[in-house]
Parts: structure tokens; C-alpha cells; sequence
């Protein structure tokens, strides 16, 4: 339990932990998002081909999988912080705050990708663009992330 008195700190050490699992997860979202818009769009076929060859779903694609990249990169970061033993407020945040927005720009852009079917239960992704929404809300919605990272950088 810790020392009487320090009870606020530790909580906000565990909030540090637990935003980079957030981070995870909108990580998780957005992937599987991205693999079935990518898998769908190979598949089906308008005007006499597959709409992944039409260069707004192609661009679609390159502005998930380049978002993605980032997001994984700035998550293991904070991970491989955290398992060193330092300090990760400003890291767990920008993970957190960026992996959540771009799962949710990722989940609506499949269902987008997905046309009406994007918006039935036949396919998964209708489930990626409202699960997408808790990760800017939960350990803290996205305003309060900045409202850490803009104090971590103006120290
Ligand atoms: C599905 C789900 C699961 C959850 N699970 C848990 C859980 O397991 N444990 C737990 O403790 N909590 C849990 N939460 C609660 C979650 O952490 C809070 O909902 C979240 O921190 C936001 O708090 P709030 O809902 O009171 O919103 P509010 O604080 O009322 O915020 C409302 C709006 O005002 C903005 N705002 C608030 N304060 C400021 C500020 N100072 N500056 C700028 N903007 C501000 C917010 O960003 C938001 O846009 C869960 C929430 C959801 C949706």
C-alpha cells in the first residue's frame, strides 16, 4: 500500500503503466482494422476490379499502415522505458494519446473502406470503430493526455 500520505503519487504512477496498455490495445484495434480493410479491399470488386486498386482506397491503406508504424513504435518505447525502471509520464502519454486518436481515425476509415458493409455485424469492423472510441476516454481522455505532456514538456 505504500506510505500514508503517498497515495496520489503512486495512483498516478499506475495511471503512467496503464495508459501504454491503452496504447496496446488501440494498437490491437487499429491492426485488425487495417488487416481486414486490407484483406476486404483485395477481395471485392466494383466497375471490373478490386477497390484496392483505386488510389483512394490505396492511399486509405498507406495512411493506416504509416499510422500504425508510428503507434507501435512510440508504445514499445514507453514499454521498453517502463521495464528499465524509468520514469514514463510523457511517453505513456503521447503512446497513449496518439495510438487512441489514430485507432479511431483507422476504425472509421475501414468501415469507409468496407462501404455498407462496413456498417453491418457481417464483418468486424463496425466493432473496431466503437470499441476505437473507449481508448480516448478510459486512463484519461485525450484533452487530459495533452494537458500531461504539455506540463512533462514545460517543466
Ligand atoms: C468503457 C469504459 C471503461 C472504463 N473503465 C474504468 C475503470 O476500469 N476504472 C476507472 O477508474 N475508470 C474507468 N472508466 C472511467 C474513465 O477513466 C473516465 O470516463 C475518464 O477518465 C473521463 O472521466 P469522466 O467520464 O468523468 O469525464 P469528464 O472528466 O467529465 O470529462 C468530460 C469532457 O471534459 C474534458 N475535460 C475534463 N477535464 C478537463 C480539463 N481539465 N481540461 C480539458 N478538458 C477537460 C474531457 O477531456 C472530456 O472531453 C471507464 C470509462 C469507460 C467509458
Amino acid at each position: 500500500m505504500g506510505e500514508v500520505g503517498d497515495g496520489f503519487i503512486q495512483a498516478m504512477k499506475i495511471l503512467d503503466g496503464g495508459r501504454i496498455s491503452i496504447a496496446a490495445l488501440g494498437l490491437g484495434i487499429a491492426t485488425g482494422a487495417y488487416e481486414a480493410s486490407l484483406a476486404y479491399s483485395k477481395e471485392r470488386e466494383q466497375f471490373g476490379q478490386p477497390i484496392s486498386r483505386f488510389q483512394a482506397i490505396g492511399f486509405k491503406l498507406a495512411d493506416m499502415a504509416t499510422k500504425i508504424e508510428a503507434g507501435s513504435l512510440l508504445t514499445y518505447q514507453a514499454a521498453d522505458l517502463k521495464n528499465r525502471g524509468e520514469k514514463v509520464t510523457k511517453e505513456s502519454a503521447i503512446a497513449k494519446y496518439y495510438t487512441s486518436e489514430i485507432s479511431v481515425q483507422i476504425s472509421t476509415d475501414a468501415v469507409q473502406v468496407f462501404g455498407g458493409y462496413g456498417y453491418t455485424k457481417e464483418f468486424p469492423v463496425e466493432k473496431f470503430y466503437r470499441d476505437s472510441k473507449l481508448c480516448t476516454i478510459g486512463e484519461g481522455t485525450s484533452e487530459i493526455q495533452k494537458l500531461v505532456i504539455a506540463r512533462e514538456i514545460l517543466k
